[in-house]
């Protein structure tokens, strides 16, 4: 499908790391159909370097992997949208993911990476590129240590935002970061599981905690892909291997089944710092319905999950700022919308009205409401205790 494979070019200022893995330019077409919709959210762009050059302080130098390729990608695989999250070799200079963000239109969202120095005007033209949360690395050989407290200094300047904020980290470390991770202000997403050792039970110890983690903290939500970079056993996902990486499948599996609304995937195209091969994306794909049983936990972890963490804000909103009152509704609170009102139709009926204003737990016992009609007039009154102003949900910071 991509039929250049992807060399420096002549003007090319960047030599790779040595023994650099270069993504697959022929990867197969996936057997598993993608539902419609489905959203990459786990992948990169790198440069190409010539046009957005690699940050001086990072811990690898890549091959080029344009916007273009991802694009094509997508489109090959039948995805339908992209989260690109910024890689670390471009370190906080996030000229080449609002570069792609912009030029994919409303179909890719960001993940950017961001100092203590960003100024309230970058953190609003991020925003407006389609920026939706920040990486926070704590995986030592990729990036520098950052300190905890800024960290949590930049944390609350983009919780405003609506941003959330992605976490990469090895399992090894999570009983000393636990503390740090569940008092963020924001919805936290855990990269690829926190990577496990698969190795390791997956009711055993290590895992339980990450597992409890999400348990205990429902702003908590985690990725999984990347099997490729977590299976021991594998086999490796190459040549259109239906099979691949079995030995991860029971970890992504739990998830999905235990946080349904809480789980996303991603291809985490070009793949960076692979040591020992190179996935096939097509084959990836395919590992899918392995970890997501059924077409409903299929949907939920491609389609609705992605999109409510990443498309559900309105981009017309600030648009709307100087028209007292208007509040834009997003999907879920549509549909609360929708149920309420027939509701109060039925009160549009002379007879109703008198029923209900003669005795209003009477009346709902005659005309009870439905499951859907109760459920969405208990999240809008949650929705304006917790942010009376603008209608969504937030969580409060201090706690
Ligand atoms: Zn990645």
């Amino acid at each position: 499908m991509v039929d250049t494979v992807s060399v420096p070019q002549a003007t090319d200022p960047f030599a790779k790391t040595p023994g650099w893995l270069d993504w697959n330019t022929n990867p197969s077409r996936p057997r598993f159909a993608l539902p419609p919709g489905a959203v990459d959210a786990h992948c990169h762009v790198f440069g190409p370097g010539a046009q957005f050059p690699y940050a001086p302080e990072r811990k690898y130098t890549p091959c080029d992997a344009p916007k273009e390729k991802l694009f094509a990608l997508r489109d090959f695989l039948g995805l339908d949208k992209n989260v690109i999250v910024q890689a670390t070799c471009h370190g906080s200079d996030n000229r080449a993911l609002v570069d792609a963000l912009r030029a994919a239109k409303n179909r890719a969202r960001g993940v950017a990476t961001v100092n203590r120095n960003v100024s309230d005007a970058e953190l609003r033209d991020l925003h407006a590129a389609g920026v939706r949360g920040t990486r926070f690395n704590f995986v030592k050989r990729l990036a520098d240590f950052t300190p905890r407290e800024v960290l949590l200094e930049i944390a609350h300047r983009i919780a405003p935002l609506g941003w959330h904020v992605v976490v990469y980290f090895e399992a090894q470390d999570l009983p000393e970061l636990y503390d740090f991770f569940t008092a963020l202000p924001t919805t936290v997403v855990v990269d690829h599981m926190g990577r496990p050792d698969v190795s390791k039970p997956v009711d055993g110890s290590q895992f339980e905690l990450f597992v409890k983690m999400m348990r205990e903290h429902d702003n908590i939500w985690s990725k999984v892909s990347c099997p490729e970079r977590l299976s021991i056993s594998g086999p490796p996902a190459r040549g259109g291997e239906q099979n691949a990486y079995r030995d991860v499948i029971p970890f992504a599996k739990r998830l999905v089944d235990t946080f349904p609304d809480r789980v996303l995937w991603g291809t985490d195209w070009p793949h960076p710092n692979l040591k020992d091969h190179m996935p096939d994306d097509g084959s990836l794909v395919d590992f899918i319905p392995h970890i997501a049983t059924t077409p409903e936990l299929q949907r939920k972890l491609l389609v609705d999950n992605p999109m409510r963490l990443y498309w559900d804000m309105s981009d017309d909103e600030e648009a709307f700022e100087d028209i007292p009152g208007t509040t834009l509704f997003n999907g879920t609170q549509s549909r609360q919308g929708y149920y309420l009102n027939m509701f109060c139709m039925s009160l549009m009926k002379d007879e109703n009205r008198k029923a209900f204003k003669g005795d209003e737990a009477a009346y709902l016992e005659t005309f009870p409401m439905s499951d859907a009609q109760r459920d969405a007039g208990a999240a809008l009154a949650r929705t304006e205790e917790a942010e009376p102003a603008r209608g969504r949900q937030r969580r409060q910071w201090p706690p």
